[in-house]
């Protein structure tokens, strides 16, 4: 091999000195090298080898040291079997993580990322290539020696010039615009955005580094006269290659090697920087997307592994502090993206109560950082509550599902809330205002306290005609109809009971209740955090509906619907009342009339409990529509699975926290701006807090409330 002389830097010392002519991997294909390459050159008489396997060597082990002390908190945590049903996990990692599903939902930020993380995995390829090629001289991936790679070579240029474009666009929207929802209130620490602008502007160095090593490459065979591998316009490296085709060979050597090792560099200190912080994602969102829940509408048990009935057994309950939260949770705390969006769906923190589901991941995600020390021991962990978090955070939160329901990443919060809650009901820190309820309902088996004979009484003023039979050993039917406390003993939503009671006799469906031997259903309760009192009642209910011999249940109330379909076992199907009625309009065993007044605009709203929780968006849509010249609007942005909650879940209407508006106030303007004079919805939690909203926000007469139930009771037309 013949000697070829080196090029000098301006100091007369000896550079870079290529020792043969090369071969060496370029856009898939063996070629001529115009310059020397990374695994050859020499700098300060060091060959450049040698920092090509150090960098990687000091990089790769780095990251697996800060990767092992970063499992310790998950090796300690509480248990939870996610290795299940992995058909439908790998479905869901297809089209959260890969598909990246969720994104779009905010849109510019979602195009963003969608760019970011495509551009990411198709730029992987490449930069562990250029790993490799800085100690293995010309290596070319296997299968990319032909065809494959120069498309590759086209599409990872387009890639990188996308990303760079995507980054600088996030860095100018992040760093000027500032949008409101990454905003970090005082009470929660600094601001972010110097972490996310860095990070950034690693992604943009990477996407620099690599188009100016290639570029200067192909400028310098270009300039010598070689074969050069076609740039595809408007990519960064086609741009840099024009700038740098006058440029001299030396200084073309130069950017390709000092390029290199940028490369090199930025690569593995942007690795070792991801668990760091909230990067970490870009490693941890693939299994978190993998094993996030499968099931809505479900709490998690108390412990898994432990049944019902060895629940005696345990020392405590629920989550007092760190590592008494699942792996699971905790691998939610490492993979929070800051993104924000589920604070800014998030009615609590909206309503400004002292909740935001972003900083329940932030600060316990600091928390894990600080009790679990790169260097050094871990620290033993205080009670969460006192420490990170307040009560009046924890009991603030509706268990709507919003946050989940938005999250790109799965992470969850309804049941970090609960098992928080289970704890906090275990030390008797309970709020002042609903001991009184939960005392009720143990004894009663309603909020109220009211005597369980009375559970019946609205079905007292009845029309004669209908015939509401409680169910019993003595007494069957076909279908069961289980009304809850609310309806059963509220005096304005007994009317949402006697009205389902009309639905029901009108479509000719033999049905009965379970009068005194019907308890609450139970839902709230268990998200409340008292498991043990949910327990009593669901098997009390259990052992009722069971010898009413009833077929099926139906219920008008979603928070009863919820849990007996999800959380109650063997007890017969659970359908909701809009269901129902849909099924009877088909039938042709339930007819509607014209609506009663055409001139008023009508807009629905998602309850939680049937909306997102069990995915019912349609029935109710579809029999409102059935009403002869009825007009309904969209809450447009605001509706189905970002339906905005009305307040009422989670025991809420026994505990007021500190807020600056009622989220009914909120909803009601949404239904106003919607141009709805009318709301309709489908549960009585909702309606007890949008009719309390309407006089409250002074809106009497200008927008009503409505129950489906009631509306279609009033349409009814059976002739
Ligand atoms: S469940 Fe609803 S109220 Fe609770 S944190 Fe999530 S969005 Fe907020
Ligand atoms: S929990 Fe999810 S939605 Fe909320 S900030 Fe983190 S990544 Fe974003």
């Amino acid at each position: 091999m013949p000697f070829i002389h080196g090029i000098g830097c301006s100091g007369g010392v000896d550079f870079f000195l290529l020792n043969y002519h090369l071969l060496s991997f370029h856009k898939g294909s063996i070629m001529e090298l115009a310059l020397i390459s990374p695994a050859k050159a020499t700098l300060f008489g060091i060959p450049t080898v040698v920092f090509s396997l150090l960098i990687p060597l000091i990089g790769i082990g780095l990251f697996i040291y800060i990767m092992i002390r970063r499992f310790a908190p998950l090796s300690n945590a509480a248990p939870d079997n996610r290795f299940d049903r992995i058909p439908e996990r790998i479905l869901q990692l297809l089209k959260i993580w890969l598909a990246q599903y969720r994104q779009p939902r905010y849109m510019l930020a979602g195009v963003l990322h969608i760019i970011i993380f495509f551009g990411f995995r198709v730029l992987s390829i490449r930069s562990a290539s250029l790993v490799i090629i800085g100690f293995v001289d010309g290596f070319t991936p296997p299968g990319f020696g032909g065809a494959l790679g120069h498309g590759y070579a086209m599409l990872k240029d387009y890639a990188a010039t996308l990303v760079l474009i995507a980054c600088v666009i996030a860095a100018v929207r992040r760093g000027i615009f500032k949008p409101a929802r990454y905003a970090v209130p005082e009470k929660y620490g600094h601001d972010h955005t110097a972490e996310a602008v860095f990070v950034l502007a690693i992604i943009s160095t990477l996407m620099i580094s690599e188009s100016l090593y290639e570029a200067s490459l192909v400028a310098a065979q270009a300039q010598k006269g070689m074969a050069a591998e076609y740039l595809a316009p408007l990519t960064l490296v086609w741009l840099f290659e024009g700038v740098l085709s006058s440029a001299s060979l030396s200084v073309l050597q130069g950017i390709h090697l000092v390029c290199y090792f940028i490369h090199d560099l930025t690569f593995f200190f942007f690795l070792c920087f991801l668990p760091m912080g909230k990067h970490f994602h870009v490693i941890t969102s693939v299994f978190n997307v993998f094993f996030m829940r499968l099931d809505k509408g479900i709490i998690k048990p108390v412990r898994h592994g432990v049944s019902d009935e060895e629940l005696d057994e345990l020392e405590s309950f629920g989550v007092q502090k760190l590592e008494d939260f699942t792996w699971k949770h905790i691998l939610d705390f490492y993979t929070c993206a800051d993104c924000g969006r589920c604070s800014d769906r998030c009615p609590a923190n909206r309503v400004k109560r002292p909740l935001s589901p972003r900083f329940i991941t932030i600060k316990a995600r600091d928390l894990v950082f600080k009790n679990y020390p790169l260097l050094g021991s871990p620290v033993e962990s205080k009670p969460l509550i006192g420490d990170i978090y307040t009560d009046d955070e924890i009991w603030s939160c509706t268990t709507c599902g919003a946050c989940e329901q938005e999250c790109p990443l799965g992470i969850e919060y309804i049941d970090k809330m609960v098992d928080m809650r289970r704890n906090m009901v275990e030390e008797g820190a309970v709020p002042q205002s609903l001991q009184k309820p939960l005392s009720a309902l143990e004894k009663r088996g309603n909020p109220w306290g009211i005597m369980e004979k009375k559970r019946a009484e609205w079905t007292e003023e009845l029309e004669e005609e209908i015939q509401v039979n409680v169910l019993g050993k003595k007494k069957s039917a076909d279908t069961l109809y289980f009304v809850d406390s609310i309806s059963s003993y509220d005096d304005r939503m007994q009317d949402l009971a006697r009205s389902t009671a009309r639905i029901l006799s009108a479509a000719d469906i033999d049905f009965g209740i379970l009068g005194k031997d019907e308890r609450d259903s139970g839902n709230e309760i268990r998200r409340f955090g008292e498991e043990m009192l949910f327990q009593d009642i669901r098997d009390r209910n259990t052992d009722a509906i069971l010898n009413s011999g009833a077929e099926r249940i139906v219920t008008a109330d979603p928070h009863a619907f919820n849990v007996l379909k999800n959380e109650y076992s063997d007890v017969p199907p659970v359908t909701h009342i809009s269901q129902l009625i849909e099924e009877k309009l088909a039938e042709g065993k339930l007819r509607l009339k014209n609506v009663e007044d055409p001139a008023k605009v009508y807009t629905y709203h998602d309850p939680c409990y049937l909306g997102r929780h069990n995915g019912i968006y349609d029935s109710p849509r579809n029999v409102i529509d059935r009403i002869g010249n009825l007009k309904r609007v969209e809450m447009t942005g605001d509706c189905r699975d970002r339906s905005f909650c009305c307040g009422g879940g989670g025991l809420m209407l026994f505990y007021e926290p500190e807020e600056e508006q009622r989220m009914g106030v909120i909803r009601v303007e949404m239904a106003k701006s919607a141009g709805a004079d009318v709301i309709v919805t489908a549960c009585p939690f909702c309606l007890v807090n949008m009719e309390d909203a309407i006089k409250v926000s002074g809106m009497e007469g200008k927008i009503e409330a409505v129950d489906l139930t009631e509306l279609i009771d009033r349409h009814i037309d059976n002739g």
